[in-house]
């Protein structure tokens, strides 16, 4: 494909998908002062750009205010971003504040500083957006990024908890929204590609990769190559889920639960196996751009049921 077409549709698929999931979760209203969050990295300049595309021709008004959080990192370049932004012509604000330091000195050599560091960084950005009078706080983490939650929580922490595109933050003072929810990483990075980023390396503070998040996203792109969509279907299923064919005693009423004498297809198929969508619905399911229900094709295959 011509690549001009190609940049260009990659540009309007970006647009396409932010704009969606603003809409879908009503993430920014009339009015609002959105904090965009820029870390120097390839998916907050990414959210930037495509937030001030979306500004300048969406039918409400909100105004964007960039902040960055100079965390005196030995070797960022603290001369970079304000470069950048005071060439976009966007308003910004740098926050100097030496949590490096701090960390450097609470933990002891070799052991991970990255929960420490990034509770000082969750205070100092709340504070911030108070002063700056932010109505938002909005993060670069995109569809990948929730995926790769859901799967660490699932795994290390006994929960089916993701990455939600919009909550209350846990200081109950603001509302933190994540734009990028539908996007794929790969969409991101070739559109830093594209854009010239100035991309400031994410391994200034020294500390050890993430490796299990790392892992995790492998994990991922593995599957996706050998069984394409199965990203889709799996980001898919956290918007469709089914209390009652789960286990969660808060969410479905399993004690107080009694038969209500109407047949429902919803209900309980007692010994029969429990059907999947075959390979070919699911795909159709998940690539004919609604993000609905990617069980609803009628095509199925039975699994071995467990004992
Ligand atoms: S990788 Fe470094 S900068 Fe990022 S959270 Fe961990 S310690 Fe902080």
């Amino acid at each position: 494909m011509n690549i001009d077409l190609e940049n260009h549709k990659l540009e309007k698929r970006l647009c396409r998908e932010v704009g969606r999931a603003i809409v879908d979760y009503n993430m920014i209203e009339e009015g609002d002062r959105v904090m965009v969050c820029l870390s120097g990295g390839k998916d907050s300049y990414g959210m930037l750009d495509i937030l001030q595309k979306l500004q300048a021709r969406a039918p409400i008004r909100f105004e964007l205010i960039v902040v960055n959080l100079d965390q005196k990192q030995p070797g960022f370049p603290a001369d970079v971003l304000p470069a950048y932004l005071t060439k976009l012509g966007v308003k910004f604000h740098i926050e100097n504040q030496d949590t490096y330091s701090i960390v450097k000195r609470v933990i002891p050599e070799g052991k991970t500083m990255c929960s420490l560091c990034s509770r000082l960084r969750r205070g100092i950005l709340y504070r911030v957006a108070g002063e700056l009078g932010a109505t938002k706080i909005a993060l670069g983490h995109h569809r990948d990024d929730i995926l790769q939650t859901l799967l660490l929580n699932m795994f290390f922490g006994a929960r089916l908890k993701g990455m939600p595109p919009k909550l209350v933050s846990d200081d109950g003072q603001h509302v933190v929204i994540r734009p990028m929810a539908y996007v794929a990483e790969k969409d991101l990075a070739r559109w830093a590609e594209l854009r010239e980023f100035p991309i400031i390396p994410c391994t200034l503070c020294g500390s050890q990769d993430n490796l299990q998040r790392k892992q995790v996203g492998q994990m991922l792109q593995d599957w996706e190559k050998r069984f394409p969509g199965r990203i889709e279907n799996m980001f898919s299923a956290l918007q469709n889920i089914v209390p009652s064919h789960l286990m969660d005693r808060n969410l479905f009423p399993f004690e107080t639960l009694r038969a209500t004498g109407v047949a429902s297809e919803d209900g309980d198929k007692a010994f029969d196996e429990e059907p999947v969508p075959s390979p070919a619905a699911t795909a159709d399911a998940a690539g004919n751009g609604s993000r609905g229900n990617a069980s609803g094709p009628a095509a199925v295959i039975p699994i071995a049921a467990a004992h």
